[in-house]
């Protein structure tokens, strides 16, 4: 029987796209995690279809811009977990300002630097000691995964330093840009200080898809995507934690 990728875990932003292809495929999954928390800011809203999944996918509500209700859902996750931590934490939840220079503003490059990278690292912080919980479920395991404990921040090709002067022309986007390069220099510095927690962190692409952000041009389907982001996903290792991958597993240089 394959085994279980993990015992439970958060999803951020998992009413559409690819967030909720993400819980769909972990509920399908031959051996699913025991708890899913699917984090949604508005799951009866009009544009929120996991509540189509309600009955398999355990609730909890995870509004990534506000402090109050990242550490209302800790204790909520918490208190559903009834002892144990949390293996792992998927920051899927992201907004894209298409912005030229002459298009973005102060407001534009905040509102976007909020939710993009101010949320991952509100939730890293609340979350840390389930986490902390959960990789101190394996006493005699130093090796890193995320059946033990992990964070992976959802980022993007064009976050990359390197290839930005490959990719810039068509598509400008500065706020978006900006936004996950800070989103990955989070991931560095988590990776790094939670090392000694035995909690890997690690940055992952799920490629140019099919969703609302994405857009009908895309070449990945969110199936396509999400199916080879578990693959990544179920093989990292602590040789993974501070990296940034996409969804095929290949190395994105930053
Ligand atoms: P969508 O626009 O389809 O979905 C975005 C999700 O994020 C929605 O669930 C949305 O919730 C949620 N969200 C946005 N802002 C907030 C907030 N402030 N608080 C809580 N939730 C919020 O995007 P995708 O599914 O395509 O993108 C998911 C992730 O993948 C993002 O981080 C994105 O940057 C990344 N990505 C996507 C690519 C693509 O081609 N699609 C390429 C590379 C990276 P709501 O419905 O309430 O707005």
């Amino acid at each position: 029987m394959a085994s279980r990728i993990c015992d439970s875990v958060l999803v951020t932003g998992s009413n559409r796209g690819i967030g909720l292809e993400l819980v769909r495929q972990l509920v399908d999954s031959p051996t699913p995690p025991v708890q899913i928390f699917a984090g949604c800011r508005d799951p009866n809203g009009q544009r929120s279809q996991v509540r189509n999944h309600a009955n398999t996918i355990q609730k909890s509500l995870t509004y990534t811009t506000s402090p109050t209700s990242i550490a209302e859902a800790s204790k909520l996750v918490e208190t559903k977990l009834k002892g144990k931590g949390l293996n792992l934490i998927i920051n899927n939840a992201g907004v894209n300002i298409p912005g030229s220079l002459a298009e973005t503003g102060k407001q534009e490059m905040v509102d976007v630097y909020t939710t993009n990278v101010v949320g991952p690292m509100l939730i890293a912080k609340d979350f840390h000691p389930l986490l902390c919980k959960a990789a101190a479920q394996f006493p005699h395991q130093t090796s890193m995964s995320c059946s033990r404990s992990a964070i992976i921040n959802v980022s993007t090709l064009l976050s990359s330093i390197t290839t930005c002067p490959e990719n810039f022309s068509v598509s400008p986007m500065y706020p978006y840009r900006v936004s996950k390069a800070a989103l990955n220099m989070l991931t560095r510095c988590l990776s790094e200080d939670l090392k000694k927690d035995g909690i890997l962190v690690m940055s992952l692409h799920p490629g140019w898809v099919q969703t609302e952000m994405g857009g009908p041009k895309a070449p990945l389907t969110t199936a396509e995507s999400i199916s080879g982001m578990m693959k990544v996903i179920t093989s990292l290792t602590e040789k993974d934690t501070g990296t940034l991958l996409d969804w095929e597993g290949k190395n994105i240089p930053w």
